[in-house]
């Protein structure tokens, strides 16, 4: 199946019409990814259809500082003590298990979560006594009091699920106080074995194998130069771009050389 080599939209960050084809996902190549040529974003052709699968994931205990799938709330939640005053209040939007609320918490830090999934919201509540909100952050109304509120706004792996990302960030900027803080984490569309892997397929020396009801999840995806686009145009400014590994070596490395595929950021909110 041939795909069209320019995209016949226009780039969801900046607007701009020069998309070229970047790669394509699918067996048959039908998802079909355009890089703007103007701001480098990543723009999925919605077109083609989009998961809408919730990306439920098990309840991990938020507690247990053993278990493996919480280390990268761990080195989440140490990135950001080396940068905000503390204690911070802390909002987590898609807290999923809690385990960064958690950490927030034992710091004495003031801290509440934001849950797509209204039984993980329960469970978290109920396993670390903190306010965790059911709701979808796009439709959720802050009480006021919260509104310019939040030392610390987090948004982790979320950005790119969400097709509109000027409305997320419209969302993050009204909750954070000025000059507070917003930690998001996302893909690294340039991490080196991303890279590697187009290349290959590219060159025809691998095929990717998908499962027959592959459905596309990611709507853009972010490098450096794109997601700093997209904070300079909601008031934010990029204090620190790194990528990491839940591999304590991989994760040293990653932290120093921003070549991963798993990118954490961290930018400031604008005073006025
Ligand atoms: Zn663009």
């Amino acid at each position: 199946m041939s795909s069209p080599q320019q995209g016949d939209f226009a780039c969801r960050l900046c607007g701009g019409g020069k998309l070229y084809l970047y790669y394509t996902l699918g067996n048959d190549g039908r998802f079909r990814y355009y890089r703007c040529a103007d701001c480098s974003l990543v723009n999925y052709d919605l077109a083609s259809g989009l998961d809408q699968r919730q990306y439920t994931t098990a309840f991990v205990d938020p507690a247990d500082d053993d278990d493996r799938r919480n280390h990268d709330k761990d080195q989440s939640f140490a990135f950001l003590a080396g940068y905000v005053a503390q204690p911070a209040r802390l909002l987590d939007i898609g807290c999923g298990s809690g385990r960064l609320l958690y950490l927030a918490k034992r710091a004495g830090w003031q801290a509440k979560g934001l849950e797509l999934s209204a039984s993980m919201a329960a469970r978290v509540r109920e396993r670390i006594g903190l306010e965790v909100t059911a709701a979808d952050f796009l439709e959720f109304d802050p009480p006021p009091g919260e509104l310019e509120a939040y030392d610390v706004v987090c948004l982790r792996h979320v950005l790119e699920h969400l097709p509109d990302a000027h409305a997320a960030m419209t969302r993050v900027r009204a909750l954070t106080r000025p000059g507070g803080f917003f930690l998001a984490e996302m893909p690294n569309v340039e991490g080196l074995a991303k890279k590697w892997l187009r290349l290959v397929v590219r060159l025809g020396l691998h095929r990717r194998r998908f499962p027959a009801d592959f459905m596309a999840g990611h709507c853009n995806e972010y490098c450096r130069r794109s997601f700093e686009e997209l904070l300079r145009r909601h008031g934010f400014r990029l204090v620190r771009w790194e990528t990491y590994s839940k591999k304590p070596f991989a994760n040293w490395l990653l932290n120093r050389i921003a070549v991963g595929t798993k990118a954490r950021a961290l930018a400031q909110r604008t005073m006025s």
